[in-house]
């Protein structure tokens, strides 16, 4: 007689971002047909929040892509509803529809809450506030602007999106032959920190080049009728403050989460003090929170869930890789570096691009989601 196959693993997967999305095609990847696997997420688009920074300058929209379609290319099953809270002890997880969902395995990936950090500053949030950023930028069209300051409250560790506003504004000025002085304003000691050295060595560059005048180790403290005011007591004069905001945890009840909100892990994404319960992308404490960060971790994650499965997936890497290209630099620009275990810039692993020796390339990058969405563009083009 042949051996009876075992039940495959039921594996809930909560969120509808790029975590929730990578994890979704990781697990079908590492663990084939060990895993049923359901998507749980509060809006049926998977909304590409990397790319909202360009759109209004550009004003094309953000691309957004149909879950009901990847769930489909994975084989898992898509539910639109909002989750109110999970009951680790029956491993349930609760919906606003008042449905119920048991699960062998839980992801949650249900990202980060902005909130405005700069009182008085348009806060940037990403796609939801492109209408007032698009208002701004007519009143710098119009030369209205004397100067424009963009800023990053203390404590955000991913600045892209503000130097990237800054060197998109600084390439308008220039071209429409405006004298607007437009200022970086940001608490880091070293222009886009995160990336370490070389990186961080050559944004400075990009940035004196497009004439913006960085400010580092500077804290935003609020905005008044002078400018920006700091936390030190000095002022970056300032007709508009654009900032970006800082970020809360989503608290779900039943899902024990740090001061901030956010939800510690072990090593490999585990929840700590859960059972089968693991977590991936801006909802976890990890302090740098990026879209190919959020990827990695959803891979490993998945991976994990696979060997539970009986699956063997190649073992994930416990080192994280930033990658990203940089938008409103005067040509292509992509960079590269490790981050530790803290978040920390590993020393002699920034690197600068002009091509990106990883592909598809894109505003962020995952494993199996970048492919994924590069064939539903090209099969939309
Ligand atoms: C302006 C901007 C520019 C950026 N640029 C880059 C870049 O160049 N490169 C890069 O790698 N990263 C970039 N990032 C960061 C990147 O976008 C985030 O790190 C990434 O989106 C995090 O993914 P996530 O899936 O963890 O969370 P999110 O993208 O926040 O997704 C969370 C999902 O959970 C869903 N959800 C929330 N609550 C519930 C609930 N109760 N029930 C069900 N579903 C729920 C939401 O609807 C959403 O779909 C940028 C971010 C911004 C804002």
């Amino acid at each position: 007689m042949a051996p009876r196959t075992p039940d495959p693993l039921h594996v809930v997967v909560l969120g509808g971002g790029i975590a929730a999305a990578e994890a979704v095609l990781a697990l079908r990847a590492h663990a084939d047909d060990r895993v049923t696997i359901e998507l749980i997420a509060a809006d049926p688009w998977l909304t590409l929040r990397p790319a909202a920074t360009v759109s209004p300058f550009s004003g094309t929209p953000v691309g957004r892509f149909d879950l009901a379609e990847l769930a489909r290319d994975a084989g898992a099953t898509l539910i639109v509803d909002r989750v109110e809270a999970v009951a680790p002890a029956t491993r349930r997880v609760r919906l606003a529809s008042g449905a119920q969902r048991e699960y062998d395995a839980l992801i949650l990936a249900l990202g980060a809450r902005a909130r405005a950090a700069v009182p008085g500053a348009l806060t940037f949030r990403d796609q939801r506030d492109a209408a007032q950023l698009e208002h701004l930028l007519a009143d710098l069209r119009r030369g209205e602007l004397e100067s424009l300051a963009i800023t990053a409250p203390a404590g955000v560790s991913w600045t892209l999106p503000a130097y990237e506003l800054a060197l998109l504004a600084a390439a308008e000025v220039e071209h429409l032959g405006l004298s607007t002085r437009v200022s970086l304003v940001t608490p880091e000691h070293s222009p886009l920190e995160v990336f370490g050295g070389a990186a961080s060595t050559a944004v400075a560059g990009v940035l004196a080049e497009r004439g913006v005048d960085l400010a580092t180790s500077s804290t935003p403290a609020a905005v008044d009728r002078h400018g920006l005011r700091l936390a030190d007591g000095g002022a970056v004069p300032a007709d508009r403050v654009v900032a970006a905001p800082a970020l809360v945890g989503r608290r779900l009840p039943g899902v024990p989460a740090d001061f901030g909100g956010f939800v510690a892990t072990r090593a490999l994404g585990g929840v700590v003090g859960l059972d089968g319960v693991y977590t991936a992308g801006d909802m976890t404490s990890f302090p740098v929170k990026q879209g190919g960060l959020a990827a990695q971790q959803a891979d490993t994650v998945a991976a994990v869930v696979a060997a539970r499965a009986g699956a063997h997936p190649p073992m994930p890497l416990l080192t994280s890789i930033l990658r990203t290209q940089l938008f409103g630099a005067p040509g292509p620009m992509f960079l590269e570096a490790s981050i530790d275990r803290e978040g920390r810039p590993v020393p002699g692993a920034s690197y600068v691009y002009e091509e990106a020796p990883w592909c598809p390339t894109g505003t962020f990058f995952g494993r199996h989601l970048t492919p994924w969405i590069a064939e539903r563009a090209l099969a939309a083009a």
